[in-house]
């Protein structure tokens, strides 16, 4: 890399990786006595590619991006968990999020004993620069965006992210999970722009692969370098390469189904707001709405013993009162609105 190597932990910088076998002969013909596999075929006795170049050429032609620019984890928990050895000191660097968010960010940190520096969203769940930027010190190495952000479902807008760009001279890593849903507001293609700008996305959102489990890091190609000597060489098993790359091969029912939930999303909106129990629906260009309610307790409750289970969001601060609902299918949404419908009638006699 480059003018930022200097963001990296010493230890990682000096990291000699371990070579595997398939590092060191890269060849697909031959008689494999190298790795002390089974040598009887299965289908499964061989290691996988440590670099799923097959899968990444795929992803980087749908991503619109170069193949080198990505790594692939086990799930986008393990790229958050990457990122976390690759640049904070365990001990002394500190991280900065922007609660109420994703939990992961900040269990991450703790395993890896790395000081959380919160930064709460406002009211509307918008960053605010002017808070945030006080709260950076010279061992503040990572700031966790996640747009759109969950538990709210709004878009943080791309002027805050370069303005924060502009300020902090750490790594902005942006969590795009149900970008899928938006892809107008995506950071991706922008490295030469935005070089200290890591982006994440999964497959288990719009894609529909929860689990097959296969999170994406998109971030300049200096930085992949690094984080592939981090990673667990064969962190994604040949089953999991091959089917998720049968299944992208169906990008069709990718934007059916995205535009289905987004259809269903807004037509779940209009009909909440229409509920006398219901006191506010955030604004969401994701798959989810939250959902604030008189009694969010009582109705989660009540939809539990529905059968109807959503995530309950009120011991959140600034979530207060507040149910998060994933859109589902239409039949699930109507029974979910019939249920809030019945709840309403009970109580309001
Ligand atoms: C669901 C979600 C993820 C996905 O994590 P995976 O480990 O890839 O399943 C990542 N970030 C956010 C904000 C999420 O909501």
């Amino acid at each position: 890399m480059n003018e930022f190597e200097s963001l990296l932990r010493p230890n990682i910088r000096k990291l000699v990786p371990y070579s595997s076998a398939r590092d060191e002969y890269k060849g697909n013909e031959g008689i494999f006595l190298d790795a002390n596999e089974n040598p009887f075929e299965n289908g499964f006795n061989r290691y996988p590619d440590p670099y799923q170049h097959q899968l990444k050429d795929r992803i980087a032609q749908i991503k619109k991006v170069h193949a080198d620019q990505l790594l692939l984890g086990n799930g986008s928990d393990e790229c958050i968990d990457i990122l976390y050895r690759a640049f904070c000191r365990p001990g002394r660097d500190n991280v900065i999020l922007l609660p109420p968010t994703y939990g992961m960010y900040k269990v991450a940190a703790e395993i890896n004993d790395v000081e959380t520096r919160e930064v709460s969203l406002d009211e509307n769940f918008l960053p605010v620069l002017d808070k945030i930027l006080p709260v950076a010190d010279a061992n503040t190495k990572l700031i966790f965006v996640c747009s759109p952000n969950n538990p709210s479902g709004n878009v943080i807008p791309e002027k805050f992210i370069v303005d924060l760009y502009n300020n902090f001279s750490g790594i902005i890593v942006i969590d795009e999970a149900y970008v899928d849903f938006c892809p107008q507001f995506s950071f991706v293609g922008k490295a030469d722009r935005f070089p200290r700008i890591i982006v994440l996305q999964t497959l288990s959102k719009a894609w529909g692969l929860a689990g097959l489990r296969l999170g994406i890091l998109i971030a300049a190609s200096g930085w992949i370098t690094v984080f592939n000597k981090i990673k667990p060489p064969y962190n994604i098993g040949v089953r999991t390469q091959e089917l998720v790359l049968e299944k992208l091969s169906d990008k069709e029912q990718h934007t059916d189904q995205v535009k289905a939930i987004t259809v269903q999303r807004d037509r779940l909106r209009n009909e909440l707001l229409q509920l006398g129990i219901v006191e506010k629906v955030y604004p969401s260009e994701a798959n989810f709405l939250l959902v604030k309610f008189s009694q969010a307790n009582e109705i989660f409750e009540f939809l539990i013993r529905n059968m109807v289970i959503v995530r309950n969001r009120s011991s959140v601060r600034g979530c207060e009162n507040s149910l998060r609902i994933t859109v589902g299918t239409k039949e699930e949404n109507d029974q979910l609105i019939k249920l809030l419908h019945d709840y309403q009638v009970k109580t309001s006699k």
